[in-house]
């Protein structure tokens, strides 16, 4: 008989920001709960992230006056998904992403904005032009406790200005393109910051907290008010089944003690991806693929996908990742996505032949799988090199290189990622390139800036590519001529920000086993499911706007149990 050392009603695993709403969900409900997270800091990549979130036809646009609706996002999902991912899945998810966001509003200060970020891959049939990515409201650190706010995750150096300073979605378009206003914008953004001088003399850390931070902590807050709890350094290792097959608890490691918890109503798996499991991308990722080139945070290591896969759960998508091009600072744990970069005029992505090979402005996800399906012995595009001038550094960010701020004052980590050279010539003998085939891409390529068409790739041919064009540059925002020394090439990744390969379940998030049937009392969300996604990334939001509706539907489904 199974001695039991804590008793809950939802027990949830991870503190990411699916497993924060279905905690709010279902303390709300009267359900008590308890997150376990393994973590020293609770958040997860979530807390660090960009904190978009993809959420069709909400309320705040459809107050924008922004045509949309579930049906029209079912049928985009639908072509982009290809059939991986059941209609009723992808329903649930059209139909239920704005009926969480409106809960969520009424249950916490958390409120989902609508923003002009265009879809991925808005030309396909339901795809939109915008207000479907919603960027969500900031949040003071003093509205948190002290201690709260000293173990959530601070935000990853590639969400802010110069790695720490944090800004809105709004306020780094224009900063990043230099769009109208972007001087003022600059100067609010570092204003705010040096002025909170009580906080500036103890920390580098903001207390104007933005993106996955403030999801975090509004989340948190009322998490707090609904009696919700929190254990850090908690990890799960088992989960424990009555003799029906349903879950019933879970064994945990709490503070390096096995500790049996018991879970009345459900277990909710949202303990994130297997980005940090070597072994586990070895089997499943397809090409070359390091745990150092991932953004994501470093304890997802597929933990719960194993506990699930150990009582007989069926896996579904594992060989996918949401795939972004990363660099690597040597000082830093995580790779750091360069998600707008790349489309920037001026730069270009070279295999180690030094050709170019894609289209460097196509959503990060596609950019970065186009470097796996192109690497091959002869000609390795792991990893590829980007190369850009002496103008393009000079007005743009490429990854930890700021504009303005010249390379002497970056940290010694940083200047040593980039290869530099007065000559194309001389930049191809410092990265083993043939000086021959580089300079005769930038030729190329420089031709094409001057016409204003990629007859290679169509780089600026789709709405996203322009999106994080510079609209001063003209014909063509996303191409501009690689011409002024000095040159610099830096080795750029197929990173991801998390896998997408976890736990088959339904349209709830009740886990599957092999026969299609459901694990009683067992739910998956996040990285931690199979995405509802399939292999795709629709836009802006598409990891955390699943992970918090699915949050919702197994909170709402667990609760209900008897
Ligand atoms: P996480 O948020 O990582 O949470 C999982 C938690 O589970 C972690 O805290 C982990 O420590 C814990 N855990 C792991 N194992 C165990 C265990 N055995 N027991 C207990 N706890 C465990 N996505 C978007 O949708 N919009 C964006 O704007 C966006 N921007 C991004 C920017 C960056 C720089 C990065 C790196 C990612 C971004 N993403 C974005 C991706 C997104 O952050 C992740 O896909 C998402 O946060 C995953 O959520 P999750 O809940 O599955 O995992």
């Amino acid at each position: 008989v199974q001695k039991w050392d804590h008793e809950v009603d939802v027990l949830v695993v991870g503190s990411g920001a699916g497993s924060l709403v279905a905690a709010v969900t279902a303390s709300e409900k009267s359900a008590s709960t308890l997150i376990v997270e393994k973590g020293s800091k609770w958040g997860g990549t979530s807390a660090t992230c960009g904190g978009g979130i993809w959420i069709p036809a909400s309320h705040s646009a459809i107050a924008q006056g922004q045509e949309d609706s579930p049906e029209e996002a079912f049928l985009y999902i639908k072509s982009l998904t290809s059939g991986t991912v059941s209609d009723s899945k992808i329903k649930s998810y059209t139909v239920n992403a704005r009926v969480m966001a409106k809960y969520i509003e009424g249950v916490t200060a958390l409120r989902f904005n609508a923003i002009p970020y265009t879809d991925y891959h808005a030309e396909l049939p339901g795809g939109k032009h915008g207000y479907r990515t919603h960027e969500t409201n900031t949040l003071h650190a003093s509205l948190l406790e002290k201690e709260e706010f000293d173990s959530l995750l601070p935000g990853h150096p590639s969400t802010a200005l110069f790695g720490y300073i944090p800004w809105t979605t709004m306020e780094a378009a224009p900063m990043v393109t230099r769009g109208p206003g972007w001087v003022q914008t600059m100067i609010k953004i570092l204003w705010r910051y040096y002025s909170d001088l009580p906080q500036r003399v103890k920390s580098k850390r903001s207390r104007f907290m933005v993106f996955g931070n403030a999801i975090a902590g509004h989340l948190k807050i009322a998490l707090n008010h609904f009696g919700g709890t929190l254990w850090l350094n908690s990890a799960l290792k088992e989960l424990i089944r009555d003799d029906s097959g349903r879950v019933v608890g879970a064994l945990v490691l709490k503070d390096g003690v096995l500790t049996a918890i018991k879970a009345n109503k459900g277990v909710i798996l949202g303990a994130g991806g297997f980005e940090h499991n070597q072994k586990m991308r070895d089997k499943y990722l397809p090409g070359d693929t390091r745990c150092e080139w991932s953004g994501g945070q470093l304890n997802n290591t597929g933990d719960a996908i194993q506990a699930g896969v150990a009582i007989g759960a069926a896996t579904d998508l594992m060989e996918h990742a949401w795939w972004a091009p990363t660099v690597k600072v040597p000082s830093e744990s995580r790779g750091r996505p360069l998600f707008y970069e790349r489309a920037l005029p001026g730069c270009i992505i070279v295999s180690q032949g030094g050709e170019r090979y894609m289209n460097e402005a196509r959503s990060y996800d596609v950019a970065s799988k186009a470097m796996i399906d192109a690497d091959r012995p002869d000609c390795r595009t792991t990893p590829s090199w980007l190369i850009f001038d002496a103008t393009f550094r000079k007005k743009y960010p490429m990854g930890p290189l700021m504009p303005v701020i010249p390379d002497w004052l970056h940290s010694k980590e940083v200047r040593s990622m980039i290869k530099k050279s007065s000559s194309i010539k001389g930049l191809a003998k410092l990265t083993n390139m043939s000086s021959d085939a580089l300079e005769k891409t930038i030729e190329k390529f420089n031709g094409y800036a001057h016409d204003g068409v990629d007859k290679d790739f169509d780089r600026g041919g789709a709405a996203y590519d322009r999106y994080y064009g510079d609209q001063n540059v003209t014909p063509n925002p996303n191409l501009a001529a690689i011409e002024s020394g000095p040159f610099y090439a830096m080795p750029v990744y197929p990173g991801d920000i998390g896998t997408k390969g976890g736990l088959a379940t339904d349209d709830t998030g009740r886990v599957l086993d092999q026969n299609g049937s459901q694990i009683e009392g067992l739910y998956a969300i996040g990285n931690n499911a199979a995405s509802v996604m399939g292999p795709s990334y629709p836009g802006a939001g598409s990891t955390l706007g699943p992970a918090m509706t699915f949050g919702y539907l197994a909170a709402l489904d667990a609760v209900s149990a008897k």
